[in-house]
């Protein structure tokens, strides 16, 4: 069907122990859109996102990926599926330099496009390029945020999946962070499922946005939308 949705989330729930962190998740993000989601601190965005990457796994509901049932795939499967994600705390190879790391992140991609890609990573982050042969643990955080992006990028995703990029970086960063997706998003067409705690800027860039409160989906809908909507202004927004 050409209506299908790229990522379809439908009843996910999962669990640690005892602890339900999603209850029940309904939600869908369709190619070349942004998509994020939005929820304060332990929300379960970050389990979501690894839920949809096969760790910790749902022990109910489904994952759908380009209309194929992913639910019970392995990870590597699914990466190699085409969704990659650059993971809370950005979780970069501290010791490769700014290369080695983008060399990890092609590790599944066919070779022949690598300088093609390397050449777009370096054009949206020139930042990388200065920094090439610099360790990846001695870059500043936002210059480790673009890494762990333009890592992600290199592996030729169908879906980019973003967990908090502007976590701990200062306002000039985060806006340039979120030009930079936009920029992946309009000139590659590359789709985004972003979750953030800073719903202000992700609600600006997002096409569709979702609250997540309490590991369940209470609000939905366009982001400007979201953030006209006085409840979220109050409850996210408001002093942040
Ligand atoms: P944050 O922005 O603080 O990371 P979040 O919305 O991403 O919040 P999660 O990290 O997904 O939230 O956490 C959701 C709930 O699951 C929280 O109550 C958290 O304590 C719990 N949780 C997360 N990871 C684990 C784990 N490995 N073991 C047990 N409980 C966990």
């Amino acid at each position: 069907r050409p209506d299908t949705p790229l990522l379809e989330v439908e009843g996910v729930r999962t669990r640690y122990g005892m602890i339900e962190a999603l209850r029940g998740v309904d939600l869908s993000v369709h190619a070349g859109e942004i998509v994020t989601l939005i929820g304060s601190n332990g929300a379960g965005k970050t389990t979501l996102l690894n839920t949809i990457c096969g760790e910790p796994r749902a022990h109910s509901g489904t994952v759908r990926f380009a209309g194929q049932d992913i639910t019970r795939l392995a990870t590597d499967r699914i990466v190699r599926l085409g969704i990659a994600h650059s993971p809370e705390g950005r979780r970069i190879f501290s010791r490769m330099t700014v290369y080695e790391n983008l060399q990890m992140g092609a590790l599944i991609a066919d070779p022949a496009h690598f300088q093609d890609d390397l050449r777009q990573v370096f054009t949206l982050f020139p930042r990388l390029e200065e920094r090439r042969e610099q360790r990846g643990g001695t870059l500043s955080g936002g210059e480790q945020q673009m890494l762990a992006i333009g890592r992600a990028l290199m592996s030729r995703p169908r879906l980019l999946l973003l967990d908090e990029p502007s976590l701990g970086l200062a306002p000039l960063v985060v806006r340039q962070i979120f030009a930079a997706i936009q920029e992946i998003n309009q000139r590659q067409g590359m789709t985004v499922f972003l979750v953030e705690q800073n719903a202000f800027h992700a609600l600006r860039l997002a096409h569709r946005a979702y609250v997540l409160v309490n590991g369940l989906v209470t609000l939905s809908g366009p982001g400007s939308e979201l953030l006209a909507n006085p409840e979220i202004r109050a409850a996210y927004l408001e002093g942040g």
